[in-house]
This record gives C-alpha cells, sequence and structure tokens, in this order.
C-alpha cells in the first residue's frame, strides 16, 4: 500500500445511491488510506447533504452545481442556492458543469447558457470549476477561452473524467487546467486514454472515481467508492513508470493546489 494519502477528485458521495451507507463507504474510504475527497454536489438536496457531511469529516469537501444532463429541468431552480453556498465559502470549486452532446438531454443552448453562468460564478467567487465535457470540445474550448480568461490567462478548472483524444487533452493542458482519468483508464479497450495518461505531466493529473459510477476494471459492475482510486491510481503508476506513491503525492498536491486547501 502507498504511504501516501490518495485524493479522490470526484465522487458523488452524497447522491442516493452512496448516501444510505455513507458511514461504511467513508470507513473503507479512510482505510484505503483516501484521506481527501471531492463529493461533487448535483442539486440542492445532495448539496444540503454535503454540507452536513463536510461538518462530520473536514477532509470531505464540497462542489456543486447542476450537470448539463439536467439544467433544463433544474437548472434555474438550484441555481440561487449554489450560487449562495459558492459565495458565502461553503463551496471548494463549482461544477460539474459544462457541455454533453452525447446524451444531450437537455438542449445544446441551455446546457452553454448555464455553462457560461456557472463559470461567471466561479470567477467572482475566485474558485476554480469542474468540467463535464462529452463530444462537445469545440464549442467548450470557444466558451472557456470568450468567458473564463483573466489577464490573459484562464482562470483555474479541472477537466474531470477526461475519455477525448490526445489532441484534446492538449488543448485542456495548454490552459494551465488540471486533467482527471477516471477508473475508465483500466479498461482494455481505452488505448486513447492510456496513451493520455502516459502523456499528461504529473504536475496537471488529478485522479478521481466518479463514485458511484464506471468502478475500475478490477471491481468492474460493481458500486464504485472512493476506496477503488487505488486500483487507478496504481494502474496508471505503472503506465507512467513511476511509483504509486510518487503517483499519490502528486495527484494530492495537484487537488490541494487547485481547490486552494
Ligand atoms: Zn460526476
Amino acid at each position: 500500500m502507498s504511504s501516501n494519502s490518495y485524493f479522490d477528485s470526484h465522487a458523488h458521495l452524497t447522491s442516493d445511491a452512496v448516501f444510505e451507507n455513507l458511514g461504511d463507504t467513508i470507513n473503507r474510504a479512510s482505510d484505503a488510506n483516501v484521506k481527501s475527497i471531492l463529493n461533487i454536489c448535483t442539486d440542492s438536496i445532495t448539496l444540503e447533504r454535503g454540507l452536513t457531511v463536510s461538518k462530520q469529516y473536514p477532509w470531505i469537501y464540497q462542489a456543486a452545481a447542476i450537470t448539463p444532463h439536467d439544467v433544463e429541468k433544474i437548472g434555474e431552480r438550484d441555481f440561487p442556492f449554489i450560487a449562495e453556498c459558492a459565495r458565502t465559502g461553503r463551496l471548494q470549486a463549482v461544477g460539474e458543469t459544462g457541455l454533453d452532446y452525447f446524451y444531450e438531454h437537455s438542449p445544446k443552448q441551455i446546457q452553454k447558457e448555464f455553462l457560461i453562468k456557472y463559470l461567471h460564478l466561479a470567477l467572482e467567487c475566485k474558485l476554480p470549476v469542474v468540467i463535464h465535457c462529452r463530444e462537445a470540445f469545440a464549442d467548450f474550448f470557444e466558451i472557456l477561452d470568450a468567458e473564463y480568461v483573466v489577464n490573459g490567462k484562464h482562470a483555474p478548472g479541472v477537466l474531470h473524467c477526461f475519455t477525448g483524444t490526445i489532441q484534446e487533452a492538449e488543448e485542456v493542458l495548454k490552459r494551465g487546467w488540471m486533467l482527471s482519468l477516471s477508473g475508465i483508464v483500466t479498461f482494455k479497450k481505452s488505448t486513447v486514454l492510456q496513451e493520455v495518461a502516459k502523456q499528461v505531466p504529473l504536475s496537471q493529473l488529478l485522479i478521481e472515481t466518479d463514485t458511484p459510477y464506471l468502478a475500475p476494471q478490477s471491481h468492474r459492475g460493481k458500486t464504485n467508492e472512493p476506496a477503488f482510486i487505488v486500483d487507478t491510481a496504481t494502474f496508471i503508476a505503472k503506465l507512467k513508470g513511476i511509483s504509486v506513491d510518487e503517483l499519490a503525492s502528486a495527484t494530492n498536491k495537484n487537488a490541494r493546489q487547485l481547490l486552494n486547501l
């Protein structure tokens, strides 16, 4: 086991599927040396739960936004509470927001409008953003370059659960952003993503579980949980030819830097 602790940069701990048995899940994370987690809240209910969780476990941090899937349905309803929490220092990041043209559960135009709203909120509150982007990179970079630049530099953020091409990864990295890899990188078919993992500089890499989704190969079919980050970290470390300690340490440091911890 790594002597360095792990930072799971993206988990939905307060989603219904996980929240029911959260105590056990958190204990297993602790046992696996996962000592920091960014909880991603996707509506007012999961955010209210998240704020309570942070009181009990100060090493579980909160991010919130309505996902691109749900902005049409609940985007307007929940924005005021999320914005209030961001403005009063209760969030460490704004997100996950972004664009998803693969599922397109909400119309593209509404997804874009909310992405811009959240980018502006992050700038106002000096918080980083957590971005979900699927089959929408051209529009995403266009909006990012127009709306999220301060004094000629992009404000900070992370592209979470990255599954794009090498070129798209380079576009993320050249904007000074972090790129976060999930258990998908461990799947046999993920050859492009494994190449991305090799090439992304250690200084711009985060790791995540995206709990409860996307369990790594070794736990495939199970509900994902933060303890499983160890498998993804071990896999990426092997790809990069470094020790898992070094990978854990770097990704931990990067997450703390991004979230101003
Ligand atoms: Zn997520």
